[in-house]
């Protein structure tokens, strides 16, 4: 099936109130203006340099969102344009992209990435990071320029329905009690080309979905 076709059949299937993210990383600018082409407006990339090599390609009322791992050093490259930053894991790099709003005159709106998996190795905040970085954008008066608009997780690489529910289910805990204080909190991002569905069942607002749309990479 084409990208287009692909696209409409996922769109078909999800509420409205669920946004769709295309996730685009390391397909060439002609998959993305085929989906631009069927309406598609939000992309996903996990690599600045990528991103911003897109952005500069492509139609300007695109909406850019880094979903992947970003790095302090890189930070600066994508400010101008980027809509939302999914992957925020350190306070350091919240610091960092709050110094560069400044600069720039611009508010950025951003997700905590929180983490929720069994792997050791995926990003993410644990719950007393968490805590540590909700209390410095909530207090500390230098915090101006970003936006912390809700929070973004993935579950375990498992076939574990299960698992992965329980995991999903206590992201969007977490996001319920920190949305009872934060009224910024209203994204809640989960759900990939395999688990989307389950997301969507358990709270999610945002998938992210790039396999499913795009094929194999
Ligand atoms: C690649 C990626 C996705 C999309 O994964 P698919 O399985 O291709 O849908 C979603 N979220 C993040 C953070 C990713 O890196």
């Amino acid at each position: 099936m084409s990208i287009s076709e692909n696209l409409q059949n996922i769109k078909s299937t999800l509420p409205s109130h669920v946004t769709l993210v295309a996730v685009s990383k390391t397909k060439p600018v002609s998959d993305l203006m085929e989906a631009y082409n069927a309406g598609q407006r939000i992309f996903g990339e996990n690599k600045v340099q990528e991103m911003t090599e897109k952005w500069e390609q492509m139609p300007k009322d695109i909406e850019w969102h880094m979903i992947g791992h970003v790095q302090s050093n890189k930070v600066k490259y994508m400010i101008p344009y980027v809509k939302l930053i999914h992957g925020v894991d350190s306070l350091k790099l919240l610091k960092e992209i709050n110094r560069l709003g400044i600069r720039w005159r611009k508010t950025v709106n951003c997700l905590l990435q929180v983490h929720i998996a069994e792997e050791e190795t995926k990003f993410g905040l644990n719950e007393k990071e968490l805590e540590e970085i909700i209390h410095y954008i909530t207090t500390d008066e230098t915090a101006t320029n970003i936006n912390v608009v809700g929070l973004m997780g993935m579950a375990t690489f498992t076939d574990n329905q299960e698992q992965i529910r329980k995991e999903f289910l206590h992201l969007k805990s977490l996001f319920d009690d920190y949305q009872k204080t934060n009224p910024n909190f209203q994204i809640l991002s989960m759900g990939m080309s395999g688990d989307y569905q389950l997301a969507i069942e358990c709270g999610s607002n945002m998938v992210r979905v790039g396999s499913s749309i795009f094929g194999t990479r």
